[in-house]
């Protein structure tokens, strides 16, 4: 499903090897819209400067910028002393965090799934922006690529996780095993997942319990999960005590309750 350039396509030469990529912000039209579920919409953006656009780790971000009043086209970061920066003197627009579900390189599009929630600015502009908008995305700047030719493979999260968890369940070989677990506020936002790695995906009520009842297996693997910030915290002590390898786990914090626009990487994958 993924094309070339979203893929991981070559065996790192280590289990998690980090990637650097030019950075690069640019405008995008919002193109289509879809209800995929009723919690998620499915944006399409599109324009010839996604020409060149580059995401080799399932779980790379990109910050889409949202669009600023009175002006057509949101400002664009630039990088100044290594650091992307709004030079303009102006407000600053709004900036969120999502995962570049799929690139098609021929037709220049990016589709991003957006989880909805209460509010935001994100979440409203996803359900409401007219299509035509300009919108804004920077990155991603780096990728982690997470091997794909382990034994195992461990995915957890919530909503918000779910493009990454698609990423990775069409990229994972044949003859590797993937475990997903989804924590869902809605089953109707449960997807019919199928991935060439032998798959055991369920959709719970609670990561942590789900969690509590398995075991870890033998052989090389790597646990990755993303979500709430309390939740995840929770999960990655959790993991640990089962003996989970802090050096092949991932666990990142995508959204945090009561705060707006939180990322947080919850203990260091080494490089
Ligand atoms: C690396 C990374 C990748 C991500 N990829 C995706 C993705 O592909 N799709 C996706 O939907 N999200 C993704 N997220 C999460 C998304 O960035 C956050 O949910 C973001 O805060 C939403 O912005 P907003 O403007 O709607 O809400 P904000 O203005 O950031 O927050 C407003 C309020 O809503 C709460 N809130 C934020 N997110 C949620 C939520 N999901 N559920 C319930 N309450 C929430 C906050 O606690 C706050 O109180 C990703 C996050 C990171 C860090």
């Amino acid at each position: 499903m993924n094309s070339p350039s979203l893929a991981s396509r070559t065996r790192p030469a280590s289990v998690v090897e980090r990637v650097r990529h030019p950075f690069r912000a640019r405008h995008v039209k919002l193109l289509e819209r879809e209800q995929s579920s009723p919690g998620f919409v499915r944006l399409t953006l599109g324009g010839p400067e996604l020409e060149g656009f580059v995401s080799a780790g399932f779980d790379d971000h990109v910050k889409l910028i949202l669009p600023q009043t009175g002006r057509e086209q949101p400002a664009l970061p630039v990088l100044v002393n290594g650091r992307p920066t709004f030079v303009e003197e102006e407000p600053r627009p709004t900036l969120r965090d999502y995962t570049p579900l799929h690139y098609d390189a021929g037709k220049q599009t990016l589709t991003v799934d957006f989880a909805l929630h209460d509010a935001g600015p994100a979440t409203e502009w996803a359900l409401l922006a007219p299509l035509g908008q300009w919108v804004g995305l920077a990155g991603p700047r780096g990728s982690l690529v997470i091997d794909s030719g382990l034994r195992w493979h461990w995915l957890f999260g919530d909503e918000t996780a779910m493009p990454a968890i698609e990423r990775r369940l069409a990229e994972l070989p044949a003859g590797s095993h993937a475990l997903v677990r989804v924590q869902l506020r809605n089953p109707a936002d449960q997807r019919a997942w199928s991935s060439a790695a032998q798959l055991d995906c369920a959709w719970v009520d609670s990561l942590t319990e789900a969690v509590q009842t398995l075991e870890l297996p033998s052989g090389e693997g790597y646990v990755w999960a993303a979500g709430e910030h309390s939740s995840m915290a929770e999960l990655r002590r959790l993991l640990l005590a089962k003996g989970a390898s802090p050096k092949h786990m991932r666990v990142a914090s995508y959204w945090k309750l009561g705060t707006a626009d939180h990322h947080e990487e919850l203990g260091e994958t080494p490089a």
